[in-house]
């Protein structure tokens, strides 16, 4: 499940490419999430440059008419973030180090 200001990577472009620029690999800001009649989309910050809205892919119902992109959220996977903990204690050990060899 997604969350809003989650890091994602696009893993399916399919469909969606120039003028979209949805990258294959391309890293992602969850900014929207919308359960439709036929799937969970997301908006990851690209607007789109022609059409009046965004209409199911299955069923063919309008779902959005805002100015964005709104993908499959099927399209994109987590981002995997080193825990904040993780990093201080490898600072640490980096400081401690560099102190033994000066
Ligand atoms: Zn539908």
């Amino acid at each position: 499940m997604f969350y809003i200001g989650q890091e994602v990577v696009c893993i399916n472009n399919k469909g969606f490419r120039y003028p979209t620029s949805l990258k294959q690999g391309g890293k992602y800001i969850i900014q929207g999430i919308q359960k439709t009649c036929h799937a969970i989309i997301v908006n990851v910050g690209i607007k789109r440059t022609r059409g009046s809205g965004i209409n199911c892919a299955t069923c063919n119902r309008q779902v959005t008419t805002d100015e964005f992109h709104w993908f499959n959220s099927n399209r994109f996977a987590p981002i995997e973030s080193i825990p904040a903990s993780h990093e201080i204690a490898v600072k640490k050990l980096i400081e401690e180090s560099q102190t033994i060899l000066n």
